[in-house]
């Protein structure tokens, strides 16, 4: 797609000197309902002159240097459409997802019941859907504070997740004595 057919679509420019791709920017260019028009380098880079007459915007997908946009490009385009209504089977997919609300994705199961040693929690067994969807807002918590505590300090705790996180120190605390 160029330009002149396509004169409203967004000129992105892939650079390492972008600003960094995450899914809020994924939310807004899905959002924005226009073309992206994605400019790769190669080599040392895209001239400077295209910098400054062609890019609507600069983005990075992670701070390290590729041989070429593609693969950015790519991973743009993957993260961006899955957003688009209709490209998932429905938006509920992508709502508990990592990052949608600042936090991690709860843990997934699937069969068997017993895996080497390791079952499935019994709640998410239990077909209480009120008890499933807790289990899964203390686990996506838990994760978030453990393997992204940047994330999860970022992001207001709701009375809901209050409460859960005292539960949880309490059981803490209750392992600690033990
Ligand atoms: N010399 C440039 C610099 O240090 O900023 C890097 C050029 S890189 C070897 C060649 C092309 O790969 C870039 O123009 C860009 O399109 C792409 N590229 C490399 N790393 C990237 C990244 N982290 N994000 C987006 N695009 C990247």
């Amino acid at each position: 797609m160029c330009k002149n057919r396509a004169p409203e679509s967004r000129v992105i420019l892939l650079t390492p000197q972008g600003n960094r791709f995450n899914q809020d920017k994924a939310l807004a260019l899905a959002a924005q309902n226009k073309g992206l028009i994605l400019v790769c380098g190669r080599y040392e880079g895209i001239d400077e002159r295209a910098h400054n007459l062609l890019a609507d915007e600069e983005i990075s997908i992670g701070d390290y240097v590729m041989t070429g946009g593609e693969l950015g490009a790519m991973v743009l385009i993957d993260a961006v459409a899955r957003l688009i209504p209709g490209v998932l089977g429905s938006t509920e997919s992508f709502q508990s997802d990592s990052f949608m609300d600042g936090r991690l994705e709860y843990a997934h199961y699937t069969r068997p019941e017993e895996f080497e040693g390791q079952k499935i929690p019994d709640i998410l067994l239990s077909g209480n859907h009120e008890k499933i969807r807790l289990w899964r807002k203390k686990s996506s918590l838990q994760r978030t504070f453990l393997k992204r505590p940047d994330l999860f300090e970022k992001t207001a705790l709701s009375a809901e997740e209050k409460q859960i996180v005292r539960q949880w120190c309490r059981e803490l605390e209750t392992l600690a004595r033990e």
